[in-house]
């Protein structure tokens, strides 16, 4: 884990979004081939999810990989292995 995750600058730009990258799948209810992967927070909690952005099927549910930086302000320890006491 690099320092990246732990320090953040102060946003720039004056709306914040996140990036939806495009993947190359066919949605299986609509047949739309705009599908995309994008980290969201729902009630289960941080989860990155590859969606058809034409009718919202989900094509997978995933949790997020350090890579994913999702969500930015994890804690610092959040990889350590934890104690026998939890
Ligand atoms: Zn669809």
């Amino acid at each position: 884990m690099g320092v990246e995750r732990l320090i953040f600058e102060p946003p720039a730009e004056k709306f914040l979004h996140v990036e939806r990258t495009p993947v190359e799948a066919t949605c299986p209810r609509c047949g739309s081939a705009d599908v995309a992967r994008y980290p969201v927070a729902n009630y289960v909690g941080p989860r990155i999810v590859t969606k058809c952005q034409e009718c919202f099927y989900h094509l997978s549910v995933d949790m997020p990989t350090a890579d994913d930086h999702w969500p930015p302000w994890q804690s610092a320890t959040l990889d350590w292995p934890s104690s026998r006491a939890g």
